[in-house]
């Protein structure tokens, strides 16, 4: 067609120049590469990336950001995670409510500790004080987020960039300190020893979130016996009444009657304080083929006895709780241990139903063992070595060479009844990527215990996005052991405690917390390192300041961030606390979510968030994690600027990736790859040509002169208002809800189904046949600068950048620069008209039956373009007949004509059967026929008319045109 065009306009362009033709500056291609960062220099200049929000009078909203840690390029997750928040903060400021968001980077920590520590060379190392340590690893934060900063900018993400929260500012620190002092003094810290998860890799106590669970770690489990010297004597009467007697004589009993127990940690038996039963399981005592007796879970006879090759047969069977004030010899060392009771953690899944029990090792063991008032045994230094506590083991390395050498005492001792390979989940450190122990070390608590049932209460006041997460985060707080906050590391900000340089006195209350937060938020934490104790003590205690240690321990960077809203949301009148979201991956139940709900409990009594929105991750296409081997890792920033090969990775540019993030279920894991990225700009360009379509077309309409009363508009117009304004309120609803991929689907029918395939094909003859001032075509244009202002508000929080360019080359007067300033569109009430829709559905069905039938022509070459055809229809259906009626009476002369719904040049109703038809048809709606139009083509409209060539000046064109010149002239 645009070839047939072309050729007309060559050979008669007198006539092409009376058409209404595209006029816009708004350009098929993007060309991202220069116009975003234009229109981003735009929004910084006029304040609106950031002041519009804080102008606005509505209520607060405040979506309080998660802190990315401050090392590392930026990948698909960030984008995801930050585009989600813009897209949202977008909206609300759009609607008017007043917006401040602080974006937030995690500084302190291992990781970064450990990369500047790479860095150095061993002269540098052995130097390195802790200050210098810091002064390099907050350089190196710095450089970080100065470079993760401009990318999130880039994306089109609007924040208070210049004023950024950082874990490491001495104002953020100071809140920190002053969080910690206020739950010391509630007495929710605590200091204790206790089995804590530690990296002899990086000596240090781990939280649970710098854990791995690897696959594939095998451990040497063992199978081992313990000799009983003493059974309660209410068991020995019950054995007895189960025909088993046995000798009373502690040294007889040893000898004839073991314990078995099974371990995947031989190295922790030389901690072993007890054996824990479990007080309802059923156990057995069951003799071997020699008279020897051994203990053990009923259901687990014939799984011990086959994995440890013996034949042990049932002779009595007794409830757990009987054997509660047993004896048993310790196995390695010449001491005496009880039974115990234990928890719910002890199963017959698998062992031996009797729980090894190391206090010192194991956190379940640790609870058993205070029930119990058990030692907490713990003789493994800081490298992973046996400490003298450990007797003749001294010096091994409890993850090397210590369980061969325990494993072969046991042999030895004759109680060795098993070794053998087990294959499980172990944790191991999330850096180094080496094995972890439990290992108990005196460090600083927060008493979750102290306040679970608070925490409990908060986390069923708050919405949970999806609303799994509620569960998942209350089973984790229900489950969670108290909370250790102490590092053995240097980059962080100290725990503000003096230890008694002699004796186990520590100092920390109220005026010395105070006192530090005071000197913290003058000079940042470095302070606690540079000042020595003297100074750092309030001078109330400068009398005894030599009597003081300072602690050398850090905070759990987890408490940096779950202070967070300590030290940005509660001291900000401009942002809510309770924050009105917070919105990170799934992981984050487990991490700062939790954190800052321990912390904001602990501290205020509730939540510090209303709502909880979570996101998945971003995968490849095929589903799979990405990762440098796979090679199948998509970078955001090759998205936006293009890779090497520019045909194989286009620059897209950001909206393309805030398209990306608006189109998935985001809910679950997200897949990104390059046939999605295909996908999304074809998308991106269908909106974009629509929206070009729309401009081009306003390029001599101005609404001060132009506009009409919508009652007055066809049936046509007052329709496709009433659309846009259900478009309006339907994505509205789905921007409301966080359904964003619902305005995907919505924006992408809108602009193919409603305007491209439908009104804007209609239109087309009113735009450009008609004369420029003919009111079918300034009533048309009147509507498309209508929709062109609603479709760049309802896009501007996604596709931002396009948004603002449409409405800059939006060629009338409007009152605001910035489609953001305009504010998301209203649905004007005139616009909403239900009663059409009926009739525009009928009239939308008969179109569909022509278009087929037309389309059947073309196949067999005896149709070309629409407009050589004429269509009779007979109708038969109610439906049709009334809509066909209704139009007939109703309609606007020159707008709701069947044959320009149609786009054919003659349409009859009705009447006799043609003699000459190309098709013809019935179906539910009536008869269709379709037969070659009469007449010649009109050179400027192209449609059919039999009056062509009367005319003697213009013998090309129908009197339709000629009267259309005529008015130009
Ligand atoms: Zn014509």
């Amino acid at each position: 067609m645009n070839n047939e065009k072309k050729k007309d306009a060559i050979n008669h362009p007198s006539y092409k120049e009376t058409l209404n033709l595209l006029k816009t500056n708004f350009s098929m291609r993007a060309n991202s590469i220069v116009r975003e960062p234009e229109l981003q220099k735009f929004w910084e200049k006029e304040g609106i990336d950031f002041s519009l929000g804080l102008e606005n009078k509505g209520k607060i909203f405040t979506l309080h950001d998660g802190p990315p840690y401050a090392n590392g390029a930026l990948h698909m997750g960030h984008a995801l995670n930050k585009v989600l928040k813009d897209i949202i903060n977008k909206y609300q400021i759009m609607k008017g409510r007043k917006v401040r968001f602080v974006p937030g980077w995690d500084c302190h920590g291992l990781p970064i500790e450990l990369k500047v520590l790479q860095t150095l060379g061993r002269k540098e190392r052995e130097e390195l004080t802790p200050i210098k340590l810091r002064k390099k690893a907050a350089a190196y934060a710095h450089k970080q987020i100065a470079s993760q900063k401009d990318g999130f900018r880039r994306w089109g993400v609007w924040a208070d960039w210049a004023n950024p929260y950082l874990t490491l500012q001495k104002e953020y620190e100071a809140a920190q300190i002053r969080l910690f002092g206020e739950m010391a003094l509630k007495g929710y810290i605590y200091r204790g020893l206790k089995p804590v998860h530690w990296s002899p890799s990086s000596r240090t106590a781990l939280a649970e979130a710098e854990l791995e669970y690897p696959e594939g770690h095998t451990s040497q489990s063992i199978y081992v016996s313990f000799s009983v010297v003493q059974i309660p004597s209410q068991l020995n009467e019950l054995l007895s009444q189960q025909g088993l007697y046995l000798p009373l004589n502690e040294k007889e009993l040893s000898v004839k009657l073991k314990v078995a127990v099974w371990t995947t940690t031989p190295w922790t038996l030389p901690a072993n304080a007890a054996v824990a039963i479990n007080e309802n399981v059923e156990y057995v005592f069951a003799r071997s083929q020699d008279n020897q007796f051994i203990i053990l879970a009923a259901d687990l006879l014939e799984e011990v006895n086959g994995e440890i090759g013996s034949s042990y047969e049932k002779v009595a069977v007794i409830k757990g709780r009987l054997l509660d004030g047993a004896l048993y010899k310790h196995p390695l060392f010449e001491r005496v241990c009880p039974f115990v009771i234990g928890g719910s953690y002890i199963t017959t899944q698998s062992g031996t139903g009797i729980v090894h029990t190391a206090p010192g090792h194991g956190i379940d063991d640790f609870n058993t063992g205070i029930k119990y008032d058990l030692p907490v045994i713990c003789p493994v230094d800081e490298k992973g070595i046996f400490t003298s506590d450990a007797g003749r083991f001294e010096g091994l390395n409890v993850l090397k060479d210590a369980n061969n050498v325990i494993i072969k005492d046991l042999r030895e001792s004759g109680n060795l009844l098993k070794e053998k390979p087990y294959i499980h989940k172990y944790p191991y450190d999330w850096r180094t990527k080496k094995e972890t122990i439990f290992r108990a070390t005196e460090q600083w608590f927060a008493s979750v215990q102290g306040f679970r049932s608070d925490a409990l209460d908060a986390i069923n006041e708050v919405e949970w996005l999806p609303s799994s997460g509620k569960k998942r985060i209350k089973s984790m707080v229900s489950d969670r052991g108290d909370w250790c906050i102490s590092r053995q590391r240097t980059w962080g900000v100290p725990i503000p405690v003096f230890y008694s340089k002699e004796g186990d006195e520590v100092l920390l209350n109220e005026t010395t917390v105070s006192h530090i937060q005071d000197l913290i938020k003058k000079n940042g934490s470095d302070v606690w390192w540079e000042l020595d104790e003297s100074d750092l003590l309030p001078s109330s205690y400068s009398s005894e300041a030599h009597k003081w240690q300072k602690g050398t321990d850090t905070m759990d960077v987890w408490f940096d961030s779950g202070s967070s809203w300590a030290a940005v949301t509660s001291r900000n009148n401009d942002m809510n606390y309770p924050a009105d979201l917070y919105l990170e991956g799934s992981d984050q139940h487990r991490g700062w979510f939790q954190s800052s709900l321990l912390t904001s409990v602990a501290a205020s009594g509730h939540s510090p968030y209303l709502k909880v929105l979570t996101h998945g991750f971003a995968l490849d296409e095929n589903g799979r994690k990405m990762s440098k081997s796979l090679g199948n890792i998509v970078d955001p920033s090759v998205i936006i600027n293009g890779g090497n090969n520019k045909k194989l990775e286009p620059a897209l540019g950001a909206d393309v990736l805030r398209l990306w993030v608006s189109s998935v279920d985001y809910s679950v894991d997200v897949p990104i790859g390059s046939n999605i990225l295909r996908q999304l700009s074809d998308v991106y360009r269908k909106v974009r040509n629509t929206a070009r379509y729309l401009l081009g077309n306003l390029h001599d309409f101005d609404p001060s002169q132009n506009s009409f009363q919508i009652q007055d508009l066809s049936i046509l117009d007052r329709w496709m208002l009433n659309r846009t304004a259900e478009i309006i309120d339907e994505v509205s609803i789905a921007y409301e809800n966080y359904e964003f991929s619902k305005f995907f689907q919505l924006l992408q029918s809108f602009c193919v189904v409603d305007l491209s395939n439908f009104y804007l094909d209609i239109a087309k003859d009113r735009l450009y046949v008609s004369a420029p001032s003919d009111n079918r075509r300034r009533s048309c244009q009147y509507v498309l600068s209508l929709i062109v202002e609603s479709l760049s508000g309802i896009i501007a929080p996604v596709l931002c950048h396009m948004a603002e360019d449409i409405w800059h080359n939006i060629p009338y007067k409007l009152k605001e620069k910035s489609v953001f300033q305009r504010g998301f569109p209203k649905t004007p009430a005139l616009w909403k008209d239900n009663s059409l829709n009926d009739v525009v559905h009928q009239l939308q069905e008969l179109r569909a039956s022509v278009n087929k039938a037309l389309e059947d022509c073309r196949m067999r070459q005896e149709l070309g373009s629409s407009l050589e055809a004429s269509v009779r229809i007979q109708p038969s259906s109610d439906s049709l007949k009334d809509a066909l009626r209704y139009m007939e009476k109703n309609g606007n002369p020159e707008v709701d004509r069947l044959f320009d719904w149609l786009i054919v040049s003659k349409v009859q109703i009705g009447g006799e059967p043609w003699a000459e038809v190309l098709f013809s048809e019935e179906d539910s709606m009536g008869i269709i026929e379709v037969s070659k139009a009469r007449g010649l083509k009109c050179e400027r409209c192209w449609h059919y008319e039999v009056d062509i060539g009367d005319n003697s000046t213009h013998k090309s064109l129908c009197s339709r045109c000629i009267n259309t010149l005529g008015r130009l002239l």
